[in-house]
């Protein structure tokens, strides 16, 4: 089979959901593992230049690349003071990410 760059992109975004699903089973259990997997995505992700979906993103840990789940390895909390948002602190570093909440007027 002829390897191009499309086939290699394709089996890239493969392969990285494939570990964040990984990840999210092993979590539990053994969170440095979910670590491992999460670092070997990220691999994947640098060297092919595949992007990692918004929503995976945010399960991985700005600072330390941590594999963050609620109530395991990442405290999630709602926040009205200030304008509204969710914080997510990491567990591991203690880094603290925000994203704001939209209000519809
Ligand atoms: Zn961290």
């Amino acid at each position: 089979m002829k390897l191009n760059r499309t086939h290699v992109r394709d089996l890239a975004r493969q392969r990285i959901e494939r570990l964040f699903s990984l990840a999210n089973q092993a979590v539990k259990s053994d969170p440095r593992l979910a670590n491992r997997y999460v670092s070997i995505a990220l691999k994947i992700s640098m060297r092919t230049r595949v992007r990692i979906p918004r929503e995976l993103k945010r399960t991985v840990c700005r600072k330390c690349k941590a594999f963050l789940y609620p109530g395991i390895t990442s405290r999630v909390r709602v926040r009205t003071r200030r304008s509204p948002h969710v914080s997510v602190t990491c567990l591991n570093c203690g880094t603290v990410r925000r994203y704001l909440l939209k209000r519809d007027y």
